[in-house]
């Protein structure tokens, strides 16, 4: 039984996109639903958003979607998701994605998922909170960002230990499995400062 009850998910809300990363979205939804794992993510039905959600929803999982009133339109909102919140920001959207999580992954995905991955880190390295975040490295997508990383450390911009912020897995049984082995946070829940 994981200790990871419900996990946030960022990813790219375009479609458009190799059917690699597709197809990895459509298994996380599908895994997390297997093993229990509620998926807490930013509510959409376009792109890997959708497709993840679906598969989730489809394998019996529980969803919970959280999107700003202004993006109901634009990003479609999920209409089967398990539960639907209605934000009125982007900041409350993340906050709230945060508050419902004990956990937090990183599939491919565009800006917003850059954004919301270095939030999420950035709280980590601030020690507001001290959950697991794992980077998805899907047919090694994130190269680029991780050779980016060590060079700002290389540069002296960040510490070393910036390194174990995040665990980098190749897919997401890899990710499953992690959460499976997640360990207590030192922080606990209540202590979280964001
Ligand atoms: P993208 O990776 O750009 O496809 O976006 C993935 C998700 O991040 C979508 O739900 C976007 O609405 C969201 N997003 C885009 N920009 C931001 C931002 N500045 N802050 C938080 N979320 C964002």
């Amino acid at each position: 039984m994981s200790r990871v009850k419900r996990l946030c998910v960022y990813c790219g809300s375009s479609g458009r996109v190799a059917e690699e990363y597709r197809e990895a979205a459509r298994r996380t939804g599908t895994l997390l639903a297997k093993a229990g794992i509620e998926l807490v993510y930013g509510g959409g039905r376009v792109g890997l958003m959708g497709l993840m959600a679906d598969a989730a929803i489809a394998a019996g999982g529980r969803v919970i979607g959280i999107i700003p009133d202004f993006l109901h339109t634009r990003e479609v909102a999920h209409p089967s998701v398990s539960e639907l919140i209605v934000v009125s920001s982007m900041h409350e959207r993340k906050q709230r994605m945060f508050e419902l999580s004990d956990a937090f992954a990183i599939l491919p995905g565009g800006l917003g998922t850059l954004d919301e991955a270095f939030e999420c880190l950035t709280w980590r390295q601030l020690g507001l909170h001290d959950e697991p975040i794992l980077l998805v490295d899907v047919g090694g997508y994130w190269a680029p960002l991780l050779e980016l990383i060590d060079r700002v450390i290389e540069a002296g911009f960040a510490r070393p230990k910036t390194r174990v912020l995040f665990e980098v897995v190749p897919d997401p049984e890899a990710l499953v499995a992690a959460l499976k082995d997640a360990p207590e946070p030192a922080l606990a829940p209540a202590t979280r400062r964001v």
